[in-house]
């Protein structure tokens, strides 16, 4: 199961796990310094689907070899991920206020 994000305003990419990083050198298990999450994710290209299919919330992605850390409050949303074989695609979520 992937989790297809889209992060750092309009980047869309795979997420793969998060990491909780401390900004102190306790070595003691229960520092309570205060540490921060970020999420590791495989950047993705997209492509829009073609004009004729009228729907502007699926993007075929293609996965990359560039992964990158970004602070969690960078993660803006969780799409849709569908895997079809060798082709894969990102849907955004359907918000009800976009039917008005
Ligand atoms: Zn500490």
């Amino acid at each position: 199961m992937s989790y297809c994000v889209t992060y750092s305003e309009s980047k869309v990419g795979l997420l793969l796990s998060f990491v909780k990083i401390k900004h102190c050198n306790c070595l003691s298990d229960n520092c309570d310094c205060g540490s921060k999450f970020y999420a590791v994710i495989n950047q993705c290209t997209t492509n829009l689907l073609p004009e004729y299919l009228n729907c502007t919330h699926i993007h075929e992605i293609s996965t990359t070899s560039e992964n990158i850390v970004v602070d969690v409050s960078e993660l803006c949303r969780i799409n849709y991920y569908i895997n079809m074989g060798d082709r894969e695609f990102c849907a955004k979520p359907i918000m009800k206020f976009e039917f008005n």
